[in-house]
């Protein structure tokens, strides 16, 4: 087990909280990492293979996601260390123990990560009152379903299309992962009169020059299928053909690390709007930087369904959650751009001077702040 001052730095972590009972061998992890700006907000995880070092990495990326978003919330995370894929009813016993464990750390709002959903998160609200990610029943906002982090991917795709003086009507874009965010995104662009040139999920991709119909591939995945069963354009069973595809405009909503020195010379596009979080490893960001491809890091960019869970957490409903999307993304993906273009740093360096300003700022208003 980590000690857990070896995270320690000048934001955190505020606590770490280990969880076991014996009867049911649960092993969890709760890291509140920062709340000078307000109650953290950050997933449960549920795998056999989580840390309590990636609960921290995975805390703090939350505390700066919360401060770039300009949310009064700071950053946390919990992870179960389990398979995910057990029966609900050990699911349910688990979630609902790992909750009463944290009855007392009100610091903490759970949200759905990887592992846990809706349902896991009404089990934690009936034991503690303390959770966002509802069921739409107990006040919830259904964020996939409507596509809130794909809307906040537009808005910020839109305000970098806008600096560079690209139309969206007409641009070319592809989405990598065509899943809940990669196929709003994707709906939201081509409402704007963008065109979708190639898209991919986990079984291969599809690609026409001429421009896929968003509506026909959301449909297929929505009916448990692939994008490769449309029928249409040119198939391949490799994922990574949507890498070659030209664009102006591309997306990745899927995996961790997809881009990364041995193949970001392959990407032929201006913007890189990042809808999954890490998808490119740092030194291929720089790379596309130097190259002067504009890439949008995850943390500013897919903000929308942590944005979504803090309008629902105050008790807004859909409309709130996407007018703060709209509001907030749009005036944060400006900012960032401003600093990066004023002191000639990548985006991502601005935007995390961004996020830790904003995290001092609130630190310096705490009471305990050392003078
Ligand atoms: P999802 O499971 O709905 O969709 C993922 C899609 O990627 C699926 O279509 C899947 O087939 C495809 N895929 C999986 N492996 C692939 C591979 N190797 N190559 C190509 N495609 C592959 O997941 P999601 O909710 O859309 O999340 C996607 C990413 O966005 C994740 O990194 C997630 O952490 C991040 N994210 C999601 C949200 C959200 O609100 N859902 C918010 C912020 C960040």
């Amino acid at each position: 087990m980590a000690d857990a001052f070896e995270f320690a730095d000048e934001l955190g972590p505020y606590k770490i909280v280990h969880v076991y009972e014996p009867s049911m061998d649960l092993r969890a992890t709760a890291v509140v990492d920062n709340v000078a700006a307000g109650p953290a907000i950050g997933g449960l995880r549920i795998a056999v293979d989580v840390s309590t070092r990636e609960c921290f990495r995975l805390a703090r990326a939350m505390t700066l996601k919360n401060a770039a978003a300009g949310l009064a919330h700071g950053g946390g995370k919990s992870v179960m260390r389990a398979d995910p894929s057990m029966p609900l009813a050990d699911k349910e016993a688990r979630l609902r123990c790992f909750a009463s464990a944290l009855r007392q750390l009100d610091e903490y709002i759970i949200g759905p990560d990887m592992g846990t959903n809706e349902q896991c998160m009404s089990w934690v609200h009936d034991e503690i009152g303390r959770a966002v990610g509802l069921p739409r029943e107990l006040g919830g906002i259904p964020l996939d379903e409507l596509g809130a982090t794909g809307w906040g991917v537009f808005h910020a795709t839109d305000v970098a299309a806008r600096r560079l003086g690209l139309s969206l009507k007409g641009a070319r874009f592809v989405i990598q992962g065509f899943g809940s965010v990669g196929m709003h995104a994707a709906r939201f662009l081509a409402d704007h009169g963008a065109i979708l040139v190639a898209a991919c999920d986990s079984r291969g991709s599809v690609t026409d020059a001429d421009g896929l119909e968003v509506a026909a591939l959301t449909e297929l995945k929505k009916a448990g299928k692939s994008v490769v069963d449309a029928g249409i354009g040119v198939v391949s069973d490799d994922p990574d053909a949507v890498i070659d595809v030209p664009c102006d405009i591309w997306i990745p909503a899927a995996r961790p690390d997809v881009i990364d020195e041995s193949n970001v010379g392959r990407l032929k596009t201006k913007i890189v709007a990042q809808g999954a979080n890490i998808p490119l490893t740092d030194s291929a960001e720089i790379i596309l930087h130097e190259r002067g491809v504009l890439c949008l890091p995850d943390f500013i960019a897919n903000a929308g369904g942590v944005i979504c869970a803090a309008v629902e957490y105050a008790g807004g409903g859909e409309r709130a959650a996407f007018s703060a999307i709209e509001e907030k993304i749009r005036l944060n993906t400006e900012a960032m751009l401003d600093i990066s273009e004023n002191r000639r740093i990548s985006p991502r360096a601005a935007a995390m001077k961004l996020a830790v300003e904003r995290v001092n700022t609130a630190m310096s208003s705490r009471r305990w702040r050392v003078f």
